[in-house]
């Protein structure tokens, strides 16, 4: 649990105790009638709310989750552009050959090896 969240808690539980002390209150000889009763409908009111917005799942928690799993798998693959035509080179047009990455360009048909920084 969070700090903030044990700080919310604990004013929570005091405004919902003066909050009752002053309805209890305003029942008595003393008290100060419809008034005290107002002010402490009001005050347990705010320790209610604080206490729901506390317990509360924080909305930023689910949106981690979601950004993970959505994280592209192969980025900048539909990039990748023919050494010698310059046409468009797709997944499809990838082979691996003796564990290297052979591109066969659907365009011109020139094969080559697919380097880790290409500069074209
Ligand atoms: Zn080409």
């Amino acid at each position: 649990m969070a700090w903030w969240k044990i700080i919310a808690f604990i004013f929570a539980a005091i405004m919902i105790f003066f909050g009752i002390l002053f309805i209890w209150g305003s029942f008595s000889a003393q008290g100060g009638g419809g008034t005290w009763i107002v002010i402490g409908a009001i005050s347990v009111v705010i320790g209610l709310g604080v206490i729901y917005f506390a317990a509360r799942k924080p909305a930023s928690d689910t949106t981690n989750v979601t950004l993970n799993i959505d994280l592209p798998v192969n980025v900048g693959m539909d990039t990748i552009k023919c050494k010698s035509c310059g046409g468009t080179i797709t997944k499809n047009d990838i082979s691996m050959v003796a564990g290297a990455p052979i591109v066969t360009c659907p365009y011109c048909h020139t094969s080559y090896q697919l380097t880790e920084e290409p500069k074209w």
